[in-house]
């Protein structure tokens, strides 16, 4: 009999999962179902598009002809409402029910709304589709004054659209410094300084009461609660993900601030899998669950799933994730997850280079570099490995630091 296999999201960890399913089940029925009006498009360079920098062409990676090649039935616009585990079916909003053999949920999220007074106004962008980065573009490009919020990796990339767009901006942040979480003060003076270059003004200790509008209901202040008022008719706000996980209220699939699955990207419904940034899965580097939300991981773990449908408990999801940064005249990466430590160091080396490595019982898990990517090598592979490298936390912190320098020091 002929397996179906149908996945929900045709993001790069829904639309890996079909290519991988395609490639090892040549007879299976593959279904994508996205609510999206577009095929799989590389969400990494929809800041590119709103930049000014790219037109839409180079950014969508397969159109639906990707999909008839493969007979892979693709269903744009199309909302997934309801999973009925027992009977093994989908609903759609529009009243179509799709049977599955082994179901993939690779949702993602939506970004996190301000619960503050305006917070829905014209002229207020979050930051997720292709639709939003147009919404962004056309809006910055005849906007005066910027106003960014959210001191993370996705705030980033606005402050960077309005400085490519040269709309002087304000980017107000809660603590003393940009991904307080991840960097120190060195680290993060570094970014900065790049972002004064860029017209974008660092605010700390800030954040945001309310939002002042026109008559049009368009936004023209946000006022800080110090009471401060910053001019803005663009608002940018990146301050963190909601999962797609609502389709599963009410089942028995276990959940913990996301979809939890073991290695294999399996839930606790054996016929059901999870893939991407909405999964708490089983880490095996670091043995426990952990999350994460980066484009190589999401592929990574779509392809893993796949493989896992078709034959269950095959292989297991092993990666050192990497999220780099191009805005500025320096390379910005990192890696692992440089949050979770039991202990930190670091070092600057110059005005603009600077690294922090995270390391728990003795072991690396996660770092940040700026300026200098070329140690990141070694630090992935150490981490990879699990190699205890407690005792030696100066030699990681070596300028031209190798993986072969750690292991010169255990040999002796
Ligand atoms: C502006 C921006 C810049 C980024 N830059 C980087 C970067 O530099 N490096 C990096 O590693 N990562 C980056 N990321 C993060 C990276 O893009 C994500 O980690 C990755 O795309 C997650 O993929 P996913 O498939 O898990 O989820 P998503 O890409 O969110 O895909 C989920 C899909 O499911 C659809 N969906 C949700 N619910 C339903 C439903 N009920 N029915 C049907 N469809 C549904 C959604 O509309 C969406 O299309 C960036 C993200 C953004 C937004």
């Amino acid at each position: 009999m002929t397996e179906s296999y149908v996945i929900i999201g045709d993001g790069i960890a829904g639309s890996s999962a079909a290519e991988t399913l395609r490639e090892e089940a040549p007879e299976a029925d593959v279904t994508v179902i996205t609510d999206e009006g577009e095929a799989l498009y590389n969400r990494i360079l929809i800041k590119e598009f709103a930049k000014g920098k790219l037109p839409e062409a180079p950014i969508s990676i397969h159109d639906e002809s990707w999909y008839d090649d493969r007979d892979i039935e693709l269903k744009l616009n199309t909302l997934v409402t309801n999973i009925d585990p027992n009977g093994h079916t989908v609903s759609t909003h529009d009243g179509e029910t799709i049977e599955y053999d082994k179901l993939l949920i690779a949702t993602g999220g939506t970004p996190t709304q301000l619960p503050v007074e305006n917070a829905d106004a014209d002229g207020i962008h979050h930051f997720w589709t292709f639709q939003d980065a147009r919404a962004i573009r056309e809006n910055i490009e005849t906007a005066e004054s910027a106003t960014i919020i959210g001191a993370g990796l996705l705030g980033i990339d606005l402050a960077a659209i309005c400085g490519a767009q040269e709309v002087p901006g304000n980017y107000l942040m809660r603590g003393d410094c940009w991904w307080r979480y991840a960097l120190d003060e060195e680290g993060a003076e570094i970014m900065h300084d790049a972002m004064r270059e860029r017209g974008v003004t660092p605010v700390f200790d800030s954040g945001v009461d309310h939002f002042e509008t026109d008559d049009e209901g368009h936004v023209v202040a946000t006022i800080d609660p110090n009471g401060e008022r910053f001019e803005s008719d663009f608002v940018g706000i990146a301050i963190g993900l909601n999962f797609n996980t609502e389709l599963l209220y009410g089942l028995d699939i276990e959940q913990d601030n996301g979809i939890v699955v073991d290695k294999y990207m399996q839930t606790s419904n054996e016929d059901i899998y999870a893939a991407g940034d909405l999964t708490r899965f089983y880490d095996v580097i670091l043995g426990e669950q952990a999350q994460n939300g980066s484009w190589g991981s999401a592929k990574e773990q779509g392809t893993i799933a796949a493989k896992n449908m078709i034959s269950p408990e095959s292989e297991g999801f092993r990666w050192v994730s990497s999220y780099s940064i191009t805005h500025f005249d320096f390379p910005f990466l990192s890696f692992g997850h440089p949050t979770i430590g039991d202990e930190y160091v670091s070092k600057k080396y110059s005005e603009t280079e600077w690294r922090r490595v995270a390391l728990k019982d003795g072991k690396i898990v996660g770092g940040v570099l700026i300026g200098d990517l070329a140690p990141q090598s070694g630090l992935k592979k150490l981490m990879r490995e699990e190699v205890p490298v407690g005792d030696q936390t100066e030699t990681l912190l070596k300028e031209s630091f190798s993986a072969d320098d750690i292991a010169a020091v255990q040999e002796q």
